[in-house]
């Protein structure tokens, strides 16, 4: 948020546009795993089966939504909250935000262990494309600056080679003249793996939305109570009201960013007209449950690194 906000520019994050542009000039097979804010970042003329012919115009061997991991880190956190709550933690809270994930260890070391430690979307999409392409190098496109601290973590380095904000893949398309009023696709090439809830990851309370969800299919009797920290000062707000004892029996998501990641700082466009075209793409979807994920099969192979 200092990022968002600072009148004077004085923080900025870490680029690897460099990096990735000699890794694509050298030839090297580079695959884009897109977070689910992507949708109409570039405006309403970048359709993603234009985004995906622009980025293969750019060098990028393929382009893949992460909305597929969201699906999977879903009915992950589904099943460690029905494993997990009330019987070995209070409550737990959700993994995907890493600066909401830092700030509660950091705060509140004591709960360390109620934070999922359910693998993130970025994350499984990356383990699940590296299988699939072992030379491959793989590049996170989303609207994260945290997510560059996310992905410099040990466990993760080997994962995701680069990460990119929205803005900086822009300055790619800028950089080549791409324009997307006149570029042409093929509108059956466009993405369509993700489902609804997975991409509903992108707005404020889309995360335990879609894990509620999931836990409808799986244990239908179960009753779960959630509540959404809109931003880290809300997070700490919930935190505390955790510590009191006050928060029992809740999947409790955290959002570094007010508005969830549609407001993150490498974001293009206002968080309200990104809600909207996230919510139309979210209905757009051929299947709304993250339980019929067609890649719920491969969670052994992404947690076997673990
Ligand atoms: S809410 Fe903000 S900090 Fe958290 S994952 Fe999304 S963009 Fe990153």
């Amino acid at each position: 948020m200092c990022l968002v906000n600072c009148p004077f520019a004085a923080i900025a994050d870490k680029s690897q546009i460099f990096q990735l542009i000699q890794a694509i000039k050298r030839g090297e097979e580079v695959i884009a795993c897109v977070a689910p804010a992507f949708v109409g970042q570039y405006g309403p003329d970048a359709t993603p089966a234009k985004l995906k012919t622009a980025m293969r115009t750019l060098g990028f061997a393929d382009v893949v939504e992460v909305a597929i991991g969201a699906d999977l880190c879903t009915v992950e956190e589904a099943n460690d909250f029905l494993r997990e709550v009330p019987e070995k933690i209070d409550w737990m809270g959700t993994s995907c935000c890493p600066a909401w994930s830092m700030m509660a260890k950091k705060l509140f070391p004591q709960f360390k262990d109620n934070i999922s430690m359910a693998l993130t979307p970025m994350v499984i999409t990356a383990r699940m494309v590296k299988k699939d392409h072992p030379n491959a190098r793989i590049v996170f496109i989303g609207p994260c600056a945290a997510k560059k601290l996310e992905a410099n973590r040990k466990s993760v380095r080997s994962d995701v080679d680069f990460v990119l904000t929205f803005e900086e893949l822009l300055g790619m398309f800028d950089a080549k003249e791409i324009d997307f009023k006149t570029l042409e696709a093929d509108p059956t090439d466009g993405m369509d793996e993700g489902s609804g809830f997975g991409r509903g990851f992108a707005v404020g309370g889309g995360v335990a939305a879609a894990v509620v969800e999931a836990i409808k299919h799986i244990d239908p009797d179960r009753e779960i109570l959630i509540e959404y920290g809109d931003g880290l000062k809300e997070c700490r707000k919930m935190l505390a009201m955790a510590k009191a004892g006050k928060r029992n029996g809740y999947l409790l998501e955290g959002m570094g960013c007010p508005g969830g990641c549609v407001a993150g700082a490498g974001t293009l466009r206002p968080v309200k007209e990104s809600t909207a075209s996230v919510e139309r793409f979210k209905n757009a979807a051929s299947s709304m449950s993250t339980t019929e994920s067609p890649y719920l099969g491969r969670l052994k192979d992404v947690e076997e690194k673990c």
